[in-house]
Parts: structure tokens; sequence; C-alpha cells
């Protein structure tokens, strides 16, 4: 089977990995180079509490955690590039009373065993991390939230997909996916037209434009995230912490993340003082001694976001042969492994190996039927 993949960050080059695993003859056409946007802009964090509010987010996050393990280990045999997986845990500071027995609470449920979370008293954070401000009062830890280096899973991920016989056509953009008849046949890419028996889009927060070279509509638009990264040394930190308004992650290169606004200003490219004026002064509340840091470099990336938030994936209503998989807004290095396998069991199998049906694309389209 043909299939082309169009876009080269995590969930192209992820399902183009699989698919081709699978026996599938891969093309994956990117404009620019893989990881070039939101993939490569990310912080990394996988936390599998993500969502938990609706029930199939929480099963999917959960499914594709625990998959992380085997990906980062398949992709060192197959490329020899160390992903920088951490298992280490985050901890969530908690700012009153009532927030630390809602800690306590929720450390009891079992769904939350799984994830290993615990509730730290005054104490227990002082000796755990004791760079965190004396003014937080309790925290919750997850020690089941890990993190990668996603720049080096993107890249990881893309020459894993070269040598499972993928061919990669960089710098390369799909000016239109080609429907004729009701049925996707290919894309054209650089005036040139790219037969296929399927083709994925997967072009983040640029595929509604995809959607729009068909004439269809797909309600996906960026949410750009601006990102600060600090060097390292002395080390103050040994867990991500996460905040209501900001984290921060120890990377094993030496830097230290902190991240990251979340912002409704289309695809403008820029750093803003505002934006890391926001980040710097939150993150040095939760630890003052981060003040001292020199910082090493500035950037920001534009998350796919659906209308409701959550992701679409799954087949085109209307067009055979047409899939879609974007719109993993704040979570997508996270879902990536369960979205690549769930796309190959749809095109091979026909259906996914998952209930995924509040991702569908379809549901843009009900809504619109009286
Ligand atoms: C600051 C920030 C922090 C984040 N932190 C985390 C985190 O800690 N954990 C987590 O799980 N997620 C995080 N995310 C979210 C995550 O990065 C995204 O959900 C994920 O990277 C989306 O992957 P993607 O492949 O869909 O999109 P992208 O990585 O944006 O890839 C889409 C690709 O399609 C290409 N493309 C677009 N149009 C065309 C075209 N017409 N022809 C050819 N190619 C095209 C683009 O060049 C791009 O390379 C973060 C995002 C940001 C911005």
């Amino acid at each position: 089977m043909k299939v082309v993949v169009v876009g080269g960050g995590i969930i192209g080059c992820a399902a183009a990995f699989e698919l081709a695993k699978a026996g599938c003859a891969v093309t994956l056409v990117e404009r620019s180079t893989p990881g070039a946007e939101a993939s490569g802009a990310a912080a990394g964090v996988l936390s599998a509490l993500a969502e938990t509010t609706v029930t199939h987010y929480s099963h999917l996050a959960l499914a594709s955690w625990r998959l992380y393990p085997s990906v980062a280990e398949e992709l060192r045999e197959r490329t020899g590039i160390d992903v920088e997986y951490v298992t280490r845990g985050t901890i969530y500071p908690l700012g009153n009373a009532s927030d630390v027995r809602r800690g306590e609470a929720r450390s009891r449920l079992e769904w939350n065993r799984q994830l290993g979370i615990e509730a730290w008293d005054v104490a227990e954070i002082r000796q755990r991390e004791p760079a965190l401000s004396p003014g937080i009062r309790g925290a919750m830890f997850v020690r089941g939230d890990h993190w990668v280096n996603n720049q080096r899973l993107t890249i990881a991920y893309a020459q894993a997909a070269v040598g499972a016989g993928v061919l990669i056509r960089a710098n390369s953009p799909v000016s239109r996916v080609i429907v004729d008849d009701g049925y996707a046949r290919g894309v054209i890419a650089d005036d040139e037209r790219l037969e296929a028996d399927r083709v994925v889009m997967a072009a983040g927060a640029w595929t509604g434009e995809l959607a729009a070279s068909f004439g269809s509509r797909l309600p996906v638009e960026p949410r750009r995230g601006q990102m600060v990264a600090l060097t390292h040394v002395p080390p103050v930190l040994t867990h991500c912490v996460h905040a209501d308004n900001v984290y921060l992650v120890p990377r094993p290169s030496g830097e230290l993340l902190i991240g990251a606004t979340v912002e409704r200003v289309g695809f403008q490219r820029a750093v803003t003082a505002a934006g890391m004026a926001g980040l710097l002064s939150a993150a040095t509340r939760l630890v003052p001694a981060l003040a001292d840091l020199p910082i090493a470099r500035t950037w920001c990336g534009f998350r796919p976001w659906a209308v409701d938030g959550l992701p679409v994936i799954g087949p085109w209503p209307g067009v055979e042969n047409l899939f879609v998989a974007t719109a993993h807004f704040r979570n997508g290095i996270l879902l990536a492994p369960i979205t690549a396998r769930l796309m190959t069991a749809w095109l091979l199998q026909g259906r996914p190996s998952l209930d995924i049906e509040d991702f569908l694309p379809d549901r843009f389209f009900k809504e619109r039927t009286p």
C-alpha cells in the first residue's frame, strides 16, 4: 500500500515509522525539516494525568505513556539516538491547606495509584527538593510523570522511519491534497503529483490549510507557546515542577526549561517581553535560586488546537482513503506513539485498536447537520 504522510512533526514521523514497519511504502512530505515546528519547540513532558476530565482522553494518554519505555529503547536500538527519557516524576506545588487535603484524597484513588501519586508535606518537600520556595506548604508528587528530549525524539523517529524504508521529502510544501470523485489520490508537492493509495494529513497547526486545499474545513488553529531555557549550573532541581502558570523541566543536557505561554495570536513567530517576564517571574517565585542562572536560549512554537481542545484522529468523513492526525495541543509528544499505532491499525485493518469516538473528525461535520 502506498501512503503519503503530510507533515514531518512528531505525529507524521511516528506514523510514517509505524506504517513502514507494517509493510506500507511511505513517502513523508515536509515543507521544512523534520521537527522544525511544534515538535521541536515542546518541553517533552509526558504527563499521563493530562486532561483527566475526559475519560477517553485519559485512556489515550495512559496508553501512550505506557509505550514510552519500549519506544525509547526501540529508537535507541535502531538509530543510536538517546532520547533522554527521564523517569524522576513531577512535583505539583499546592497553595493552601485545602489544596493539600485534595492532593491527599487524590493520592488514594485507585486510578492515580497507577501513576504513583503521593501527597508531600513541607518536611518532605524540603528534603526532596530543597530549592523550592519556603512558601510552598504542600505538594502532589506524580512519580509517573516522565520527560524526554522532544527534538531528539522527533529526529530519532525520522531516522528510524528512513531505516524502515520511508522516503522523506524535506523542503517540499504540499499545496493540495488531490481529491477526485470522493477518493484521495495523493498530493501536489512542489508542483509534482505524488500518487498514493492513502493520504495522512499530519501538518500540525497548518492541517486546516490542507483541508481547505480540497474545499473542506477543519477548525484547527495555532496556540503559541513561548519557552526559555536556563543553563542549569549549578543544578538546583532534580524533579519537574508544575504549577498553574509555569512548569520547570531539568534536562540531562544541562538545561532547565521554563514553559510555557498559551496564546491565541495566530502564526506570529515572536518571543515577547511579556511572555518572558511572565515565565521568569513565575519560575523565580517557585524556585528563587533560578534568578542567578544565565538564560541560554528562548523560542516559541505553534501547538495545533481544535475548537473543542481534543485531538482529531481518524478517517476524513466523505473522502475515502484520507486520514487526519492532529490537534494534540499541549500533549502531542506524549500522544505520538499511540497516535501512530492507531493510524496504522486504521489504515491496515480499517479500525482503531482503542475506542477513539471522541476524537473522530466527523464530530465537526455532525454539529452542522440539524
Ligand atoms: C512551547 C510548547 C511546549 C510544549 N510542551 C509539550 C510537552 O511538554 N509535552 C507534550 O506532550 N506536548 C507539548 N507540546 C505540544 C506538542 O509540541 C505538539 O502537540 C506536537 O508537537 C504536535 O505535533 P505535530 O506533528 O502535529 O505538529 P508539528 O510538530 O507542528 O509538525 C507539523 C509539520 O507539518 C509541516 N507542514 C505544515 N504544512 C505543511 C504542508 N502544506 N506541506 C508539508 N509540510 C507541512 C510543518 O512544517 C511541521 O513540521 C508543546 C508545544 C509547544 C509549542
